[in-house]
This record gives C-alpha cells, structure tokens and sequence, in this order.
C-alpha cells in the first residue's frame, strides 16, 4: 500500500489556485501497481453478482472498464452534459461556484441490477452524491457499493454519501 501510495503525485495549484491535484497518470503507467489495483478491486466483487460498473468521467472510465472486464460485468459511463448520444437522465449538483451535471443513457441499467460505481478521487463528495442520485431517482438497480482509488479524508466527502457502502482503495 506505501509503494502504491507513493506512485501517486502530487500536483500543487492545478487546475486552480489552492488544489493540490492527485495524478494518476504514475500509476496508470506502472504495469504492476495498475495491474495491482484492477486485481484488488476484482477480488473486492468476485462473487459479489456485479451486472455493471458505473464509471464516472473521464479517469473513473479507466477503472470501470478494467473492472468489468475483469468481472465479467457490462460498463456504463456517467457523462458531463451534452457527451451522451442517446436519450438521457440528469442530475445538477451544487458546487462551490455555480452547479455542474451528470447523465447517464436512460438504458444503461437494468432493473433489480447490481451496480459499483466508481471515481477515481473521492473529494467533496458532491460528484459522487449526483451520481448515486441519478441512479436510484431513475433506475430500479442496487448500488452495491462506490469505490474509489483515492479517498481525500480531511474534505469529509464521506458525510455526503452516509447512507452508501463506500471503499477507498487508499486514503491521503
Ligand atoms: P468531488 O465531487 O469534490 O468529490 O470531486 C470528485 C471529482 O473531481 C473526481 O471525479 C475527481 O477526479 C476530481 N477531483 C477532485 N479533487 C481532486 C484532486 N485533488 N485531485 C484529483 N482529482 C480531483
């Protein structure tokens, strides 16, 4: 977990003033320490009867692929608006300036569906809450659990998704 960690980089001031951003363009390059992950995440929801993995744009699709591939399951993207081709569902979420939204294909999941939904960081939460919103206001599907490869513990996102399994594959 430390080797993994340490792989992760830290970028002060990006995209704005104030965030250190956490690359994982390091770790996506490593082909052990990626291999590592998919295969942790894999072990995490083998047997767990897993219909789809919900990736989160852009580097959750990453991790939503290799992980359904992985699990034999079927890949569904949540997309920033106007990305989708087909007729959609959304969400608008507050931010900290102004509001942002997901969609999702309103066919993506099945009724009585089993669903991971995955990111790559876990910030404010505020991504994520949308997402699960988006998902049970529409859909009939079971969100098993969301997972994250970073959870960034000191910004609490955690306390937007209390009523949500969560997992974090490692925690700053
Ligand atoms: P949030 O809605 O605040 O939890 O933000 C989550 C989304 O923003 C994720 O899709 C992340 O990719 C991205 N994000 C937020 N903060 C960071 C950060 N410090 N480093 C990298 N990505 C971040």
């Amino acid at each position: 977990m430390e080797a993994l960690k340490q792989i992760i980089r830290d970028i002060p001031d990006f995209p704005k003033k104030g965030i250190i951003f956490k690359d994982i363009a390091p770790l996506l390059g490593d082909p052990v320490q990626f291999t590592t992950v998919v295969d942790h995440l894999k072990e995490r929801y083998t047997g767990k009867k897993i219909d789809h993995v919900v990736g989160i744009e852009a580097r959750g699709f990453i991790f939503a692929a290799t992980l359904a591939y992985a699990l034999g399951a079927g890949c569904v993207m949540v997309r920033k608006p106007g990305k989708l081709p087909y007729k959609t569902f959304q969400q608008t979420y507050d931010l900290e300036y102004g509001t942002d939204t997901v969609e999702i294909h309103q066919d993506a999941l099945k009724e009585g569906g089993r669903v991971v939904v995955i990111d790559d960081v876990l910030a404010t939460g505020g991504t994520m809450a949308a997402t699960v919103d988006l998902i049970r206001e529409n859909f009939k599907a079971e969100i098993v659990e969301a997972a994250f490869i970073i959870e960034l513990t000191f910004l609490n996102g955690r306390d937007k998704l209390k009523d949500l399994p969560l997992y974090s594959v490692m925690e700053f």
